[in-house]
């Protein structure tokens, strides 16, 4: 009798905001005067997510496959980050369950692009967007996310494969 495998993971980053950068989150770029201090496009949301994969599959973290100290990945698309940890993963056939994604961002609102980012997210993973969650909060104008000084995201995941 054969029966799937599955794993749980987490990943988790922050950025530092300043003004004049661009603000990429979940692969969509959010209109916004400040953005993402980064050696990357500084998607915080897919560096959580990248972690949240790899951490599943206990194949290390984002800054092991990616580190930035390499000039190749500087201004890197995330997407491409993530599309590449899904590759490493499927080589050891594994397949993404689904994602949860919480991100902490006082300002702007991320409403109005949350179908968006479940869906770009969807597309890069190659799966259904019912399987991805893309949450927002703000924490109420306390600690460093509530000064507009960075933004937090968390991110879990589960993979499975075949027993
Ligand atoms: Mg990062």
């Amino acid at each position: 009798m054969s029966g799937l495998m599955f794993r749980v993971g987490n990943g988790y980053d922050v950025h530092q905001i300043a003004e004049g950068l661009p603000m990429w989150l979940c692969g969509v770029e959010v209109p916004s005067d400040r953005g993402f201090v980064a050696h990357s496009d500084g998607d915080v949301a897919i560096h959580a997510l990248c972690d949240a994969l790899l951490g599943a599959a206990a194949k290390g973290d984002i800054g092991l496959h990616f580190p930035d100290s390499d000039d190749r990945f500087k201004g890197i698309d995330s997407k491409k980050l993530l599309a590449e940890v899904v590759r490493l993963l499927e080589q050891d056939g594994w397949q993404v369950g689904n994602a949860d994604i919480t991100i902490a961002l006082q300002a702007p609102k991320l409403r109005p692009h949350i179908d968006l980012m479940r869906q770009t997210l969807a597309d890069v993973i190659g799966t259904d967007v019912s399987c991805v969650s893309v949450k927002a909060t703000t924490t109420e104008h306390l600690g460093f996310v509530g000064r507009g000084e960075g933004c937090q995201v968390w991110a879990s995941v589960t993979i499975f494969k075949k027993a």
